[in-house]
Protein backbone atom coordinates (compact mmCIF):
# COMPACT_ATOMS: atom_id res chain seq x y z
CA UNK A 1 0.00 0.00 0.00
CA UNK A 2 1.15 3.23 -0.67
CA UNK A 3 1.43 5.81 1.85
CA UNK A 4 -0.73 9.24 1.33
CA UNK A 5 1.58 11.90 -0.75
CA UNK A 6 0.19 15.67 -0.30
CA UNK A 7 2.11 18.29 -2.87
CA UNK A 8 2.65 21.50 -0.51
CA UNK A 9 1.50 23.35 -3.49
CA UNK A 10 -1.98 22.23 -2.84
CA UNK A 11 -1.90 23.68 0.18
CA UNK A 12 0.35 26.74 -0.32
CA UNK A 13 2.83 28.40 1.90
CA UNK A 14 0.78 29.79 4.25
CA UNK A 15 -1.62 26.94 4.19
CA UNK A 16 1.56 24.72 5.02
CA UNK A 17 2.76 26.91 7.94
CA UNK A 18 -0.92 26.92 9.47
CA UNK A 19 -0.63 23.09 9.31
CA UNK A 20 2.76 22.23 11.71
CA UNK A 21 1.88 25.45 13.45
CA UNK A 22 -1.45 23.74 14.68
CA UNK A 23 0.92 20.97 16.36
CA UNK A 24 2.86 23.21 18.05
CA UNK A 25 2.28 23.82 21.66
CA UNK A 26 3.67 26.31 23.78
CA UNK A 27 4.97 25.32 27.09
CA UNK A 28 6.27 28.93 28.95
CA UNK A 29 4.64 31.34 29.68
CA UNK A 30 6.77 33.82 28.78
CA UNK A 31 6.37 33.02 25.10
CA UNK A 32 3.18 35.50 24.35
CA UNK A 33 3.32 34.93 21.44
CA UNK A 34 4.61 32.34 19.07
CA UNK A 35 4.21 31.35 15.29
CA UNK A 36 1.52 33.60 13.25
CA UNK A 37 2.87 37.40 13.63
CA UNK A 38 5.70 39.32 12.21
CA UNK A 39 7.88 38.21 15.00
CA UNK A 40 7.49 35.93 18.41
CA UNK A 41 7.22 37.94 21.59
CA UNK A 42 8.73 37.16 24.84
CA UNK A 43 7.99 38.40 28.29
CA UNK A 44 10.76 39.99 29.47
CA UNK A 45 9.88 42.00 32.53
CA UNK A 46 8.42 45.23 31.72
CA UNK A 47 9.80 45.17 28.03
CA UNK A 48 9.07 42.23 25.49
CA UNK A 49 11.56 41.09 23.36
CA UNK A 50 10.78 39.68 19.47
CA UNK A 51 12.71 37.66 17.92
CA UNK A 52 12.26 36.81 13.59
CA UNK A 53 14.60 34.58 11.37
CA UNK A 54 14.76 34.31 7.19
CA UNK A 55 16.28 31.75 5.19
CA UNK A 56 17.42 33.29 1.84
CA UNK A 57 18.62 30.66 -0.84
CA UNK A 58 20.38 31.34 -3.50
CA UNK A 59 18.08 30.69 -6.71
CA UNK A 60 15.07 30.82 -4.84
CA UNK A 61 15.10 34.50 -3.41
CA UNK A 62 18.04 35.94 -4.98
CA UNK A 63 20.25 35.79 -7.85
CA UNK A 64 24.04 36.11 -7.96
CA UNK A 65 24.26 37.24 -11.40
CA UNK A 66 22.84 40.86 -11.03
CA UNK A 67 22.66 40.49 -6.81
CA UNK A 68 26.10 41.85 -5.98
CA UNK A 69 27.25 40.19 -2.47
CA UNK A 70 27.66 43.41 -0.63
CA UNK A 71 23.69 44.74 -1.36
CA UNK A 72 22.62 40.83 -0.41
CA UNK A 73 24.30 40.92 3.04
CA UNK A 74 22.67 43.95 3.99
CA UNK A 75 19.11 42.68 2.11
CA UNK A 76 19.44 40.06 4.59
CA UNK A 77 19.75 41.99 7.48
CA UNK A 78 17.12 44.35 6.29
CA UNK A 79 14.51 42.07 5.81
CA UNK A 80 14.53 40.39 9.49
CA UNK A 81 14.71 44.20 11.29
CA UNK A 82 11.41 44.83 8.98
CA UNK A 83 9.62 42.30 11.01
CA UNK A 84 10.96 43.71 14.24
CA UNK A 85 9.84 46.77 12.83
CA UNK A 86 6.37 45.73 11.68
CA UNK A 87 6.22 44.99 15.71
CA UNK A 88 6.73 48.05 16.71
CA UNK A 89 10.09 47.35 18.28
CA UNK A 90 13.66 48.37 18.26
CA UNK A 91 16.55 45.78 17.08
CA UNK A 92 19.19 44.98 18.78
CA UNK A 93 20.91 41.75 18.16
CA UNK A 94 21.04 39.72 14.83
CA UNK A 95 22.98 36.28 14.72
CA UNK A 96 23.88 35.11 10.91
CA UNK A 97 24.46 31.42 9.50
CA UNK A 98 25.93 30.80 6.09
CA UNK A 99 26.53 27.91 3.71
CA UNK A 100 28.83 28.28 0.66
CA UNK A 101 30.35 26.35 -1.32
CA UNK A 102 33.96 26.59 -2.36
CA UNK A 103 32.68 28.54 -5.57
CA UNK A 104 33.15 31.56 -3.32
CA UNK A 105 36.26 33.37 -2.80
CA UNK A 106 37.12 34.99 0.59
CA UNK A 107 36.79 38.26 -1.30
CA UNK A 108 33.35 36.83 -1.61
CA UNK A 109 32.14 36.47 1.90
CA UNK A 110 34.44 39.39 2.64
CA UNK A 111 32.15 41.54 0.49
CA UNK A 112 29.22 39.55 1.75
CA UNK A 113 29.83 40.48 5.19
CA UNK A 114 31.17 44.33 4.44
CA UNK A 115 27.06 44.16 3.82
CA UNK A 116 26.10 42.54 7.07
CA UNK A 117 28.03 44.74 8.89
CA UNK A 118 26.96 48.09 7.21
CA UNK A 119 23.19 46.68 7.60
CA UNK A 120 24.42 46.41 11.23
CA UNK A 121 25.60 49.83 11.60
CA UNK A 122 22.44 51.27 9.66
CA UNK A 123 20.46 49.46 12.00
CA UNK A 124 21.90 50.16 15.25
CA UNK A 125 22.43 45.98 16.01
CA UNK A 126 25.17 43.74 17.42
CA UNK A 127 25.81 40.66 15.24
CA UNK A 128 26.38 38.19 18.29
CA UNK A 129 26.89 34.46 16.77
CA UNK A 130 25.41 32.32 13.61
CA UNK A 131 27.16 29.06 11.92
CA UNK A 132 29.24 28.91 8.91
CA UNK A 133 29.02 25.69 6.94
CA UNK A 134 29.25 24.39 3.49
CA UNK A 135 27.04 23.80 0.92
CA UNK A 136 26.80 21.23 -2.42
CA UNK A 137 24.83 24.05 -3.96
CA UNK A 138 24.06 27.42 -3.93
CA UNK A 139 24.81 29.86 -0.84
CA UNK A 140 22.42 30.17 1.64
CA UNK A 141 21.74 32.91 4.50
CA UNK A 142 19.90 32.98 7.70
CA UNK A 143 20.01 36.04 10.02
CA UNK A 144 17.97 36.06 13.19
CA UNK A 145 16.75 39.37 14.37
CA UNK A 146 15.95 40.47 18.40
CA UNK A 147 14.25 43.36 19.16
CA UNK A 148 12.70 44.97 22.15
CA UNK A 149 9.81 47.65 23.03
CA UNK A 150 8.13 48.62 26.32
CA UNK A 151 5.45 45.58 27.59
CA UNK A 152 1.84 46.67 26.34
CA UNK A 153 3.36 48.97 22.88
CA UNK A 154 4.42 45.71 20.31
CA UNK A 155 1.76 45.70 18.01
CA UNK A 156 0.56 42.45 16.78
CA UNK A 157 -2.27 41.89 13.62
CA UNK A 158 -4.89 41.00 15.43
CA UNK A 159 -5.64 44.55 16.61
CA UNK A 160 -7.41 46.15 13.89
CA UNK A 161 -10.59 47.70 15.14
CA UNK A 162 -13.68 48.47 12.63
CA UNK A 163 -13.09 52.13 11.18
CA UNK A 164 -9.42 52.25 12.13
CA UNK A 165 -7.84 54.11 9.17
CA UNK A 166 -5.15 51.90 7.03
CA UNK A 167 -2.01 53.15 6.55
CA UNK A 168 0.90 52.18 4.17
CA UNK A 169 4.20 53.83 3.89
CA UNK A 170 6.52 55.00 1.36
CA UNK A 171 4.98 53.35 -1.97
CA UNK A 172 4.59 49.87 -3.42
CA UNK A 173 5.44 47.42 -6.43
CA UNK A 174 8.70 48.82 -6.80
CA UNK A 175 10.66 45.83 -5.94
CA UNK A 176 8.56 43.46 -8.34
CA UNK A 177 9.24 45.79 -11.15
CA UNK A 178 12.80 46.13 -10.37
CA UNK A 179 13.14 42.14 -10.36
CA UNK A 180 11.54 42.13 -14.10
CA UNK A 181 14.04 44.75 -15.23
CA UNK A 182 16.83 42.81 -13.49
CA UNK A 183 15.60 39.50 -15.24
CA UNK A 184 15.25 41.12 -18.62
CA UNK A 185 18.76 42.22 -18.62
CA UNK A 186 19.68 39.32 -17.73
CA UNK A 187 18.66 37.63 -20.47
CA UNK A 188 20.06 40.17 -22.84
CA UNK A 189 23.24 39.35 -21.17
CA UNK A 190 23.08 36.01 -21.55
CA UNK A 191 21.99 36.16 -25.42
CA UNK A 192 24.93 38.38 -26.05
CA UNK A 193 27.74 39.39 -23.32
CA UNK A 194 29.06 42.04 -25.10
CA UNK A 195 25.94 43.91 -24.10
CA UNK A 196 25.84 46.28 -21.72
CA UNK A 197 22.94 46.81 -19.34
CA UNK A 198 20.96 49.51 -19.56
CA UNK A 199 19.97 50.12 -15.98
CA UNK A 200 20.38 53.81 -15.22
CA UNK A 201 16.88 54.91 -15.90
CA UNK A 202 15.40 51.83 -13.78
CA UNK A 203 17.89 53.01 -10.79
CA UNK A 204 14.80 53.12 -8.21
CA UNK A 205 13.54 50.31 -8.47
CA UNK A 206 16.10 47.71 -9.45
CA UNK A 207 17.58 49.67 -6.11
CA UNK A 208 14.09 48.82 -4.20
CA UNK A 209 14.88 44.99 -5.49
CA UNK A 210 18.50 44.54 -4.60
CA UNK A 211 18.77 47.07 -1.31
CA UNK A 212 15.31 47.59 0.16
CA UNK A 213 15.39 49.66 3.32
CA UNK A 214 13.67 48.59 6.73
CA UNK A 215 11.42 51.45 7.95
CA UNK A 216 12.69 52.12 11.53
CA UNK A 217 12.55 55.71 10.77
CA UNK A 218 8.79 54.88 10.84
CA UNK A 219 8.76 53.19 14.06
CA UNK A 220 10.85 55.93 16.13
CA UNK A 221 8.64 58.59 14.63
CA UNK A 222 5.29 57.13 15.60
CA UNK A 223 7.40 56.96 19.21
CA UNK A 224 8.01 60.52 18.97
CA UNK A 225 4.37 61.07 17.88
CA UNK A 226 2.92 58.88 20.51
CA UNK A 227 1.04 56.46 18.39
CA UNK A 228 0.93 53.39 18.69
CA UNK A 229 -0.88 51.59 15.40
CA UNK A 230 -4.07 48.99 16.31
CA UNK A 231 -1.99 46.57 13.69
CA UNK A 232 0.91 46.45 11.87
CA UNK A 233 3.22 44.26 10.00
CA UNK A 234 5.65 44.73 6.93
CA UNK A 235 4.74 44.56 2.94
CA UNK A 236 6.64 41.82 2.28
CA UNK A 237 4.35 39.12 0.18
CA UNK A 238 2.07 42.05 -1.65
CA UNK A 239 0.03 44.42 -0.04
CA UNK A 240 -3.60 42.44 -0.88
CA UNK A 241 -1.99 39.22 0.43
CA UNK A 242 -0.95 41.35 3.83
CA UNK A 243 -4.42 42.98 4.13
CA UNK A 244 -5.81 39.60 4.41
CA UNK A 245 -3.69 38.10 7.07
CA UNK A 246 -4.68 41.57 9.13
CA UNK A 247 -8.08 40.92 8.66
CA UNK A 248 -8.03 36.84 9.61
CA UNK A 249 -6.03 38.10 12.97
CA UNK A 250 -8.31 40.79 13.43
CA UNK A 251 -11.55 39.47 12.12
CA UNK A 252 -12.28 42.18 10.34
CA UNK A 253 -12.95 43.36 7.13
CA UNK A 254 -11.41 46.45 4.70
CA UNK A 255 -11.86 49.25 2.37
CA UNK A 256 -9.29 50.80 0.36
CA UNK A 257 -9.18 52.82 -2.45
CA UNK A 258 -7.36 52.57 -5.77
CA UNK A 259 -6.71 56.35 -5.76
CA UNK A 260 -4.72 56.52 -2.68
CA UNK A 261 -2.71 53.42 -3.35
CA UNK A 262 0.87 54.99 -3.55
CA UNK A 263 3.10 54.56 -6.15
CA UNK A 264 6.09 55.48 -7.83
CA UNK A 265 6.46 57.08 -10.89
CA UNK A 266 9.54 54.85 -12.14
CA UNK A 267 7.69 52.05 -11.21
CA UNK A 268 4.24 53.10 -12.74
CA UNK A 269 6.25 53.62 -16.45
CA UNK A 270 8.21 50.51 -15.99
CA UNK A 271 5.09 48.49 -15.80
CA UNK A 272 3.35 50.05 -18.35
CA UNK A 273 6.76 49.53 -20.38
CA UNK A 274 6.43 45.50 -19.14
CA UNK A 275 2.69 45.12 -19.86
CA UNK A 276 1.93 45.12 -16.44
CA UNK A 277 -1.28 46.58 -14.84
CA UNK A 278 0.68 48.88 -12.30
CA UNK A 279 -2.12 48.55 -9.39
CA UNK A 280 -1.94 44.59 -9.72
CA UNK A 281 1.83 45.47 -9.35
CA UNK A 282 1.09 47.83 -6.24
CA UNK A 283 -1.90 45.13 -4.55
CA UNK A 284 0.59 41.88 -5.13
CA UNK A 285 4.37 42.51 -5.57
CA UNK A 286 6.11 41.23 -3.34
CA UNK A 287 9.47 42.65 -1.23
CA UNK A 288 8.88 46.38 -0.78
CA UNK A 289 9.26 46.11 3.08
CA UNK A 290 6.81 49.07 3.66
CA UNK A 291 4.97 49.09 6.60
CA UNK A 292 1.30 48.37 6.83
CA UNK A 293 -0.63 49.37 9.47
CA UNK A 294 -4.21 50.90 11.11
CA UNK A 295 -4.64 53.30 13.58
CA UNK A 296 -7.44 54.80 15.88
CA UNK A 297 -9.08 57.66 14.37
CA UNK A 298 -8.41 59.16 17.39
CA UNK A 299 -4.70 59.36 16.21
CA UNK A 300 -4.66 60.54 12.37
CA UNK A 301 -4.54 63.96 13.32
CA UNK A 302 -1.09 63.01 14.62
CA UNK A 303 0.47 61.30 11.46
CA UNK A 304 -1.96 63.35 9.04
CA UNK A 305 0.79 65.87 7.36
CA UNK A 306 3.44 63.03 7.48
CA UNK A 307 4.90 63.06 3.94
CA UNK A 308 5.63 59.53 3.67
CA UNK A 309 2.90 57.88 5.21
CA UNK A 310 -0.42 56.97 3.19
CA UNK A 311 -3.76 56.70 4.26
CA UNK A 312 -5.52 54.06 1.70
CA UNK A 313 -8.83 53.05 3.51
CA UNK A 314 -10.68 52.05 6.20
CA UNK A 315 -11.25 49.03 8.62
CA UNK A 316 -15.26 47.52 8.18
CA UNK A 317 -16.80 44.32 9.89
CA UNK A 318 -15.55 40.99 8.84
CA UNK A 319 -18.61 40.20 7.17
CA UNK A 320 -18.46 43.25 5.24
CA UNK A 321 -15.38 41.37 3.08
CA UNK A 322 -12.64 42.79 1.65
CA UNK A 323 -12.75 46.15 -1.35
CA UNK A 324 -10.96 47.79 -3.58
CA UNK A 325 -12.95 51.52 -4.45
CA UNK A 326 -11.43 51.72 -8.21
CA UNK A 327 -10.91 55.11 -9.80
CA UNK A 328 -14.51 54.50 -11.83
CA UNK A 329 -15.76 54.07 -8.07
CA UNK A 330 -17.09 50.73 -8.34
CA UNK A 331 -15.96 48.11 -5.23
CA UNK A 332 -14.01 45.46 -6.46
CA UNK A 333 -12.97 42.30 -4.23
CA UNK A 334 -9.61 41.44 -3.01
CA UNK A 335 -7.77 38.47 -4.06
CA UNK A 336 -4.62 37.63 -1.88
CA UNK A 337 -2.53 36.51 -4.48
CA UNK A 338 1.08 36.34 -2.13
CA UNK A 339 4.30 34.74 -3.66
CA UNK A 340 4.00 31.04 -4.41
CA UNK A 341 7.60 29.73 -3.80
CA UNK A 342 6.88 25.91 -4.08
MG1 LIG B 1 6.61 40.22 7.97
Amino acid sequence: MSEKRTEIGELGEFGLIDQLNSKIKIRHQETLKGIGDDAAVLDAGDKVKVITTDLLLEGVHFDLSYAPLHHLGFKAVAVNISDVAAMNAFPKQITVSIALSNRFSVEAVEALYAGINAAAEHYNVDVIGGDTTSSRSGLVISVTAIGEVEKGKEVYRSGAKVNDIICVTGDLGAALIGLQVLEREKEVFMADPNMKPQLDKYSYVTGRQLKPDARMDIIHELKELDVVPTAMMDVSDGLASELFHICKESNVGVMIYEDKLPIDKQTFDTAVEFNLDPITCVLNGGEDYELLFTISQDDFHKLEKHPDIHFIGHVTKADEGKFMVTKSETAVQLKAQGWVHF
